[in-house]
C-alpha cells in the first residue's frame, strides 16, 4: 500500500502545498494498481496528475463537505466530463450526508449532471466498503459537520497486511481512538497550537495529535461519544463502562493540516512530547511505502 501526499496545507491551501488531498494505492494478485483519493481540496485536482491520470481513479473518498476537503471536485467533474478522449464516469464517490448535493452545488450542476460522473454513496459508520484489495472503514469524528476518518486495511510491501488511518478533521474522542489505534501509520491532523486555539470540537492540536498516536486518544475531559450507536457487531469502545484507555500506539505518525500561519515545528515538538515513535510533519510530494 502506498500513499502520496497531493496536499496537506490546512485549512485552505498554503505557499508550498495545495489543500487536502492525499492519493492511496495499492496492487492487487493479478498485478492491477488500484487508486483511492482521499479529499479533493483546492489546488489538488492538479497536483494529483503529477502522480495518475485522473480518469483511472477508482474511488473518490471525502471525509467531510468542508470546502478546504472537496472544492477541487470541480476541476474533476470538467476533466471527466469534457475530455477530448471520452467522457468517463460515473466514479464511485463516498461521502457524508448530502455528498451528491454539495457536489451539485459547487458546481452548478442538476443532480443529473452529477450522476454522469460522481455514483455517490453515503458512508454507514464503522460499516467497510472495499476498492480492490482496500478495505475502507469510516468511522464518525468530532467536527461541527458530519466528518468521518478513515481507517484504511491494505496488502504491505512485504506480503502482510498493512494499516493506515487517516483522521479528516477531528478533535481529540473515543472514536478517534478506535481510528487510530496499532496502526502502522496514523496521519493525522494537527490544525491547532496549545495556548493559541483553546476551542474544542473542531480540531486536533500537535499535543492531542501525538496523544492519538501514543494510544491515549480518549482522554479527552468532556469530549462526548459522538457515535452513540456502533454498527450491529462493531467492537465496544475501550473506554465503554469509564475504564482506563487501553490502545496500542501507532507505528509512525505524521502530522497535516497544519495552515499556513503555524510553525510546523511547534506541533511537531507537542506531538513528540506525547508520542514517542517516529513523528513527522507532512510535506506535498512525499510518498510513504507501507
Ligand atoms: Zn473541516
Amino acid at each position: 500500500m502506498r500513499l502520496t501526499i497531493v496536499g496537506c496545507s490546512g485549512s485552505m491551501s498554503g505557499p508550498g502545498s495545495t489543500a487536502s488531498s492525499y492519493l492511496v494505492q495499492a496492487d492487487d494478485a493479478a498485478g492491477r494498481t488500484w487508486s483511492v483519493l482521499l479529499d479533493l481540496g483546492p489546488g489538488s485536482f492538479g497536483a494529483l496528475m503529477n502522480y495518475m491520470e485522473p480518469r483511472a481513479l477508482d474511488a473518490l473518498f471525502f471525509s467531510h463537505l468542508h470546502p478546504d476537503h472537496m472544492a477541487d471536485v470541480t476541476s474533476l467533474q470538467v476533466f471527466l466530463r469534457y475530455h477530448p478522449e471520452g467522457e468517463v464516469g460515473p466514479v464511485r464517490t463516498v461521502g457524508p450526508v448530502d455528498t451528491a448535493e454539495r457536489i451539485g452545488a459547487v458546481c452548478w450542476l442538476t443532480p443529473e449532471e452529477v450522476s454522469r460522473q460522481f455514483a455517490v454513496e453515503r458512508y454507514t459508520p464503522r460499516q467497510m466498503l472495499t476498492v480492490g484489495p482496500l478495505r475502507i472503514t469510516p468511522i464518525p469524528m468530532n467536527h461541527p459537520v458530519p466528518a468521518f476518518g478513515l481507517r484504511i486495511e491494505g496488502p504491505g510491501a512485504d506480503g502482510g497486511t498493512v494499516t493506515l488511518a487517516y483522521t479528516g478533521d477531528t478533535d481529540a474522542c473515543t472514536e478517534a481512538a478506535d481510528l487510530a489505534d496499532g496502526v502502522d501509520l496514523l496521519l493525522s491532523e494537527a490544525s491547532f497550537q496549545e495556548g493559541r486555539e483553546d476551542v474544542r470540537g473542531i480540531h486536533l492540536t500537535g499535543l492531542r495529535a501525538g496523544q492519538l498516536a501514543a494510544g491515549l486518544g480518549d482522554v479527552a475531559d468532556g469530549v462526548p461519544d459522538v457515535d452513540p450507536e456502533p454498527a450491529p457487531g462493531a467492537p465496544a469502545s475501550a473506554n465503554d463502562g469509564g475504564g482506563v484507555p487501553a490502545r496500542t500506539a501507532v507505528g509512525r505518525l505524521v502530522l497535516t493540516h497544519l495552515p499556513p500561519w503555524t510553525d510546523p515545528g511547534v506541533i511537531l515538538a507537542e506531538a513528540a512530547s506525547a508520542f514517542a515513535g517516529p513523528v513527522e510533519i507532512a510535506r506535498a510530494g512525499a510518498v510513504v511505502d507501507l
